[in-house]
């Protein structure tokens, strides 16, 4: 589960700021913790369990009195995120083929992440380079968490050193 939060208005002193909360699962057949159905479950039941994973026992039934909860399914883009075996997906040129590649999002590229636009131009670049035998290859996958530049940036943003 992934959420994010915000004040719908620019600041939250405004009369009417409500606060947001766009979250997404992709393990909806998984069971529920805290919710009492599972199976197809309505809003409320929704921010229960929310409500239940972030620990906000004493005040979760007055902001469940308060929020609106609107469910939504999102079947293309949670696919992508679905967990998936060498195999599920073709690779971008399958051995032996010389005039066919797949491109795009459902393609197998070792190492890369989905849904970026960047996994789809790498597939482009492997198909172009493959098929033409080309000796120029994709660039490499950038491998941030690996950084130490990255990790430092990170570990001062933890620890409030920016402020
Ligand atoms: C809300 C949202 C936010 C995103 N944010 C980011 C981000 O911050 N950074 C990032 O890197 N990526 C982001 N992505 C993902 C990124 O947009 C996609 O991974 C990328 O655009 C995929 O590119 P593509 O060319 O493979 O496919 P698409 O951009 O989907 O292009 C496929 C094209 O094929 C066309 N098409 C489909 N069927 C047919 C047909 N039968 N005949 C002819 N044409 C057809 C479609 O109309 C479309 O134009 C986001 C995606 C979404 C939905």
């Amino acid at each position: 589960m992934t959420d994010t939060y915000g004040w719908e208005t620019n600041t939250p002193d405004e009369a009417d700021a409500r606060f947001y909360l766009v979250g997404g699962g992709i393990a909806a057949m998984a069971a529920a913790a805290f919710m009492i159905r599972d199976g197809d479950v309505i809003g409320r039941e929704i921010m229960t369990e929310v409500l239940g994973h972030l620990q906000f026992d004493s005040d979760s039934q007055a902001i469940l009195k308060n929020a609106i909860c609107i469910p939504c399914m999102m079947p293309f883009i949670t696919s992508q995120f679905m967990p998936r075996e060498e195999g599920d997906r073709p690779q971008v040129v399958p051995a032996g083929y010389k005039n066919l590649a797949f491109i795009g999002q459902y393609c197998e590229l070792p190492n890369d992440v989905v849904f970026t636009v960047e996994y789809s131009i790498r597939t482009a670049q492997w198909a172009v380079s493959s098929l033409l035998g080309l000796k120029r290859k994709p660039p490499k996958v950038y491998k941030g968490a690996t950084d130490p530049r990255v990790l430092f940036k990170a570990f001062k943003a933890l620890h409030d050193m920016d402020a």
